[in-house]
């Protein structure tokens, strides 16, 4: 029988491999980010098991649950109604079922080929992402500088869609401050095309209406590296917003500056969560700053999602409740309080819809993109009225 070999020494992988010498009980562990304790996502490759039973053990994965779920009573877990998405080839990533046994995370599969990779959800990798930059940026629509220089030396990339202009609305979209949370960049992959394609009326129109800059990914160094929260310093940079290092969260730094030159009437910062059964939105409804007509911009823009894209749902609240202030060290609160715009969070799941499943794949990079394409048609219901 061939040697079986597990491996986060991939692009972008991160498992740490306990004991792999037995199929039946392959015991890994999550791994950290670098300078930090943050942990959950991961991706790892395993060699050499076609036709095989194994059973890869992810340990003590209920410590996680214990940080992130603590004052979230009676809140579903990242681990339950959920699996992996596996891929023999990279491109098509379909679910196996996992399961909590005890303290660990239990996944049994038999892989049909030799080469089978496991994630807690489909990466999207830094070179498809520059190739996407590549692409757009081919169109006389827009303009790529860099914003920001990361941590590790990275270019933070701004890509700015259409021209300034008087009376015209300047919108904001970020992405994957949150390495892990891949979807994030398959939903852009969907919503960037969109935007240069120059027979798309909506695309069209909203750019005649607006000026759109987009940062594609907030945290190039943590993607490179697997990451599942932090970036080149460990810094989770969706809590650095409200006070922001040029050390420590240099990203951030730079992508505010920038924001404080152009003004922001619209901001969208794009998340992926592992609990929730739904597209989630957040608005700024518990800011310092809140009005009844950002409350109600707010429901607008959520009703012109739902009315492009079944895959969101009015009625989803906050996720364990809404807290009773906002934190403005998060991106979406702190611009909504600075600019006092429509500032929202949008947060796609690890897992599925509750409503509309895919037993298949869950929910899944292709659905992912199409949310991205409708996005914006969404926005241009609102943009009108932003001000
Ligand atoms: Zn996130």
């Amino acid at each position: 029988m061939m040697d079986i070999s597990v491996t986060g020494q991939i692009p972008a992988g991160s498992i740490v491999v306990e004991d792999a010498s037995d199929p039946s009980d392959i015991r890994l562990r999550l791994a950290s980010d670098h300078a930090s304790t943050m942990r959950g996502g991961y991706h790892f490759r395993v060699t050499g098991a076609r036709g095989q039973a194994v059973r890869l053990r992810i340990l003590d994965v209920r410590d996680l649950e214990a940080d992130r779920l603590a004052g979230r009573d009676g809140y579903e877990d990242a681990w339950t109604n959920t699996g992996p998405h596996v891929s023999y080839d990279r491109r098509d990533w379909f679910r196996v079922p996992g399961r909590v046994v005890g303290r660990d995370y239990v996944i049994d599969h038999v892989p049909a080929s030799d080469v089978c990779y496991y994630a807690s959800w489909a990466p999207y990798p830094l070179d498809r992402e520059l190739d996407l930059i590549a692409r757009v940026a081919q169109s006389s629509r827009v303009r790529v500088a860099p914003v920001a220089r990361t941590v590790m030396g990275a270019d933070v990339d701004l890509l700015t869609i259409g021209e300034a202009g008087p009376g015209k609305r300047t919108c904001w979209i970020i992405a994957r401050q949150h390495p892990s949370e891949s979807m994030s960049g398959y939903f852009l992959e969907g919503m960037l095309p969109r935007l240069v394609d120059e027979h798309d009326p909506v695309a069209r129109q909203l750019l005649d209406r607006a000026v759109i800059h987009v940062v594609p990914n907030m945290n190039p160094d943590g993607t490179r590296l697997g990451h599942t929260r932090g970036n080149g310093a460990g810094a989770n940079l969706n809590r650095e917003w409200a006070d922001p290092s040029p050390d420590r969260s240099p990203e951030v730094f730079a992508v505010r500056a920038q924001m404080e030159a152009t003004g922001v009437d619209f901001f969208m910062d794009c998340h992926g969560d592992e609990e929730l059964r739904c597209v989630f939105l957040g608005g700024p409804l518990e800011i310092p700053s809140r009005t009844p007509w950002l409350a109600s911009l707010f429901g607008q823009f959520e009703r012109a999602l739902m009315a492009v894209s079944p895959e969101y749902e009015l009625g989803h609240g906050y996720p364990g409740g809404p807290p009773e202030t906002a934190d403005l060290r998060m991106a979406w609160n702190w611009v909504a309080e600075r600019f006092g715009c429509l500032g929202v969070l949008l947060e796609q799941p690890f897992k599925d819809t509750s409503w509309a499943t895919d037993p298949v794949r869950g929910w899944s990079p292709q659905r992912a993109t199409l949310l991205g394409h409708s996005f914006p048609a969404a926005l241009n219901q609102v943009v009108a009225h932003l001000r």
